[in-house]
């Protein structure tokens, strides 16, 4: 197979229409100028020109010089990179050809499109989306389809989501954890307000923007409460489910049945996972780590992170409270006890900074957290930002994928005449594969615990007293899970500490009575 020319990049690009007619012939002619008035002969040269300039975007160079040119167009929107692929569909960055503002698009795979109810999830995901107006929800403009190519278009959130962002930098500074949450809640709330229960709360569909806004995303198994018609997502229980790792206790039982609470307690697994870089419970199969949620607490925080504030940690050990009855009763309430925290915090560490600073990205923000060490690391403060230099921040460039180091020369193989000219939308990237079907997984570990009868009390055990029934509203202040001053965040006991108490009671009361005949054998 011969070797894809410049001269057939220049055919793609017309045919595509990603270039104006005119930028192409003016860029062409400048390019012939200064290679003596022949185009470059490397391809990969030839596109990279066309980047500098932003006339191409890196992803769009890879499906050119693969040969393709159909597909970069969504109605009025132009495809400019490839941002991430969930469990059900794959999301682009798009601008808009006339009024050129940026757009995420969501793009529901065509495979799925024989399986009606995928479909029917997908209008049900944008009339829940579009029916949210609130600064930590990404918003929905509009769906759409192309031929059998149904889409999604949304606000682009420019950031990375919590999952990728502690996957880079490490646990979070106590306070950006803190506040991060708190802003999820208070989008979370939103929804819970208008009878909308998201139930797949976790760090990747959480976003947080150059501005250090979280967004809460991806409605794909938001469930209406006053929805009677439970057909559609039965149908596909094994999508219904939430993440093993962020899953509610009762949702593993009967999805269907949830309230808000359930939310609390995948927010409260995502505080745990921003506080020691893992979920609550990272090891083994889907089905033990779906039991564990049933029947154990995680490890302490502490025990990672000696330092960890007592009343922070009790915060989220009430959010993953195994019975929903003695979590918090509401997000708004989550919210709440952990700004109180924050202020709290914020006044005894006052060089604590949540926000980037102007000027400063997030990334900037938790590098330089990092290199100040653990506990200094949250006293970041605008110096931080001139220590960056004056330098002139790079302005965003669109090389979304991760092709920066020579992927096109291996793409550009053929001679780009032969293959399918329609870019592929949702096999963009790898799609993760799914070991076992989750469904079967509960079936298992809904069996496990219930084969192991007495592990589960103790765990289901009140965080307090003065827990309250579902429905009733928290109190005006709620305070924090741990009783100020306390430093201990509330632990249920466990069954080894009650037998290991019973048997000292035993040997105490054991001893007594040996003396007791001892004196009374001695008169
Ligand atoms: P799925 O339903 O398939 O899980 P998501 O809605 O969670 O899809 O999107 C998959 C990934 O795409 C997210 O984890 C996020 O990184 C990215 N993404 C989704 N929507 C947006 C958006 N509006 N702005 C920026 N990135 C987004
Ligand atoms: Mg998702």
């Amino acid at each position: 197979m011969t070797q894809i020319t410049s001269q057939r990049i220049v055919e793609l690009i017309e045919k595509s229409k990603l270039v104006d007619a005119r930028a192409l012939k003016d860029r062409i002619e400048s390019m012939r100028v200064e290679h003596g008035g022949e185009l470059p002969e490397d391809p990969v040269e030839f596109c990279k020109a066309f980047e500098t300039v932003g006339l191409l975007t890196r992803w769009q160079s890879e499906k050119l010089m693969q040969g393709k040119y159909k597909g970069f167009f969504l109605g009025k929107h132009k495809l400019l990179g490839h941002i991430g692929t969930g469990g059900m569909s794959a999301v682009y960055l798009a601008e808009h050809t006339v009024m050129r503002h940026r757009r995420a698009i969501k793009v529901l795979p065509k495979s799925k499109l024989g399986k009606s109810s995928y479909l029917e999830r997908f209008r049900r995901e944008a009339k829940a989306i579009a029916s949210l107006n609130h600064p930590n929800v990404v918003r929905a403009y509009d769906i759409d389809n192309e031929r059998d190519t149904h889409y999604l278009v949304m606000e682009y959130v420019e950031g990375p989501d919590l999952q990728i962002l502690v996957k880079k930098h490490g646990p979070l500074p106590y306070a950006i954890a803190a506040d991060y949450i708190s802003q999820a809640a208070l989008g979370l709330q939103h929804a819970h307000d208008l009878g909308l229960i998201h139930r797949d709360v976790k760090p990747a569909n959480l976003l947080v923007d150059s501005h250090g806004v979280v967004k809460v995303l991806d409605m794909g198994l938001a469930l209406f409460t006053a929805d009677t018609d439970a057909s559609i997502t039965m149908e596909y229980n094994d999508k219904v489910l939430g993440t093993a790792d962020y899953l509610a206790p009762e949702q593993a039982l009967n999805s269907h049945n949830v309230d808000s609470r359930a939310d609390i307690y995948g927010l409260g697994c995502t505080l745990y996972f921003l506080l020691t870089g893992h979920p609550p419970f990272p090891d083994g199969s889907i089905a033990s780590r779906i039991a564990k949620h049933q029947q154990v607490m995680p490890k302490d925080i502490r025990k990672e992170r000696p330092d960890c504030p007592g009343e922070l940690e009790g915060i989220c050990v009430k959010m993953i409270q195994k019975d929903p009855r003695f979590r918090y009763t509401s997000c708004q309430q989550v919210s709440e006890v952990l700004q109180n925290w924050l202020l709290k915090y914020r006044k005894e560490n006052p060089h604590v900074v949540v926000k980037p600073p102007e000027g400063m990205s997030i990334d900037e923000l938790l590098e330089v957290a990092k290199s100040r060490n653990s506990s200094t690391a949250e006293t970041v403060s605008n110096r931080g930002a001139k220590t960056m230099g004056g330098q002139e921040k790079p302005p965003a460039i669109v090389s979304l994928s991760s092709s920066d180091s020579g992927i096109l020369r291996t793409l550009a193989q053929g001679d780009g005449s032969s293959v399918d000219s329609h870019i592929d939308l949702v096999n963009d990237s790898n799609q993760p594969s799914i070991k076992q079907p989750k469904a079967q997984a509960i079936a298992k570990a809904t069996d496990d615990s219930q084969s192991s009868p007495g592990k589960s009390s103790p765990l289901h055990k009140p965080m307090d007293a003065a827990a309250k029934k579902p429905g009733q509203s928290g109190p005006k202040n709620p305070a924090p899970a741990s009783k100020s001053g306390s430093n201990k965040p509330p632990q249920s006991p466990t069954p080894q500490t009650s037998n290991r108490a019973l048997l000292a009671i035993a040997v105490v009361i054991a001893i007594a009575l040996f003396i007791v005949v001892l004196i009374v054998a001695l008169r």
